[in-house]
């Protein structure tokens, strides 16, 4: 084993392999996405795929980690930001940079091993979705809110992690995404507001998120031990717990019907 990654041996004798062989997709670099490819450079992870379409603003930088001052001035785009991050840690690494929406690049993206969805919006995650299920590749999607429109209490802060892997349950199986919540969006669509972003709680689902994977990607807790699929967050009470509908639903035999046929 490389022995810079003694420390983290305990992932097994394939990490190496792992960190040197894996593509991995990050969709969205703003607070979460900034976050997850901090720790996969750190990590040691050598081959990306990096995508957001955005530049940054300067209300970015109380949570897009990497970014500078000089970078509002340049009006950097996030996903140099995000190859500056990896390159400082690795400059030998393999990065593909898209500053487009991951729509107009779908099939760069179906060579991923696993990808990272940080995005707005509902539908983005249903498209996500459906693109990686077609293609067999592992999903994470990370997400927050602040809810403070309820002039009496105080805001509520929530966030989740969801893991949509080939022949498990999809979002649509958890009811995270529903025809409803979607229609609902599209209607408001150039309405949606600001929403917020902060920097703890992205820290909490990215690191949750990198968890995942690396159990994904390495088996380090053995496959025997169920890897939780379906995380919630309430920073009011700073707690992430199995959400609710994956604890009643985890020792059901789940098949997506959403997705049939594309079982690992
Ligand atoms: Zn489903």
């Amino acid at each position: 084993m490389d022995l810079k990654n003694n420390r983290q041996s305990f992932l097994g004798g394939n990490l190496d392999k792992v960190l040197s062989q894996s593509l991995v997709g990050i969709i969205g670099l703003g607070g979460g996405g900034s976050q997850i490819v901090q720790q996969l450079a750190h990590i040691g992870f050598k081959r990306y795929l990096l995508c957001d379409f955005d530049t940054i603003e300067e209300t970015n930088l109380n949570r897009l980690v990497g970014a500078t001052i000089s970078d509002i001035e340049s009006k950097s785009r996030k996903v140099d930001i995000a190859v500056r991050l990896i390159r400082s840690l690795h400059p030998d690494a393999e990065i593909q940079s898209i500053p487009k929406r991951f729509q107009e690049e779908a099939a760069a993206l179906m060579k991923c091993n696993i990808i990272f969805g940080c995005l707005d919006g509902l539908g983005n995650r249903d498209q996500l979705e459906r693109l990686t299920r077609s293609a067999k590749i592992p999903y994470i999607d990370i997400g927050m809110d602040v809810n403070d429109k309820i002039a009496t209490e105080p805001p509520r802060m929530s966030g989740q992690v969801i893991a949509s892997l080939p022949g498990c349950p999809c979002m649509r199986c958890y009811g995270y995404l529903n025809e409803e919540e979607l229609s609902k969006e599209y209607a408001a669509y150039g309405d949606a507001g600001v929403r917020p972003q902060v920097i703890w709680p992205n820290g909490v689902l990215s690191s949750t998120a990198i968890g995942i994977a690396l159990n994904l990607l390495t088996h380090w807790t053995d496959r025997s031990n169920k890897q939780i699929l379906y995380y919630e967050y309430d920073g009011n009470s700073g707690t992430l717990k199995p959400h609710l509908f994956y604890e009643r639903e985890l020792h059901r035999n789940t098949s997506c019907p959403h997705y049939p046929g594309f079982h690992s």
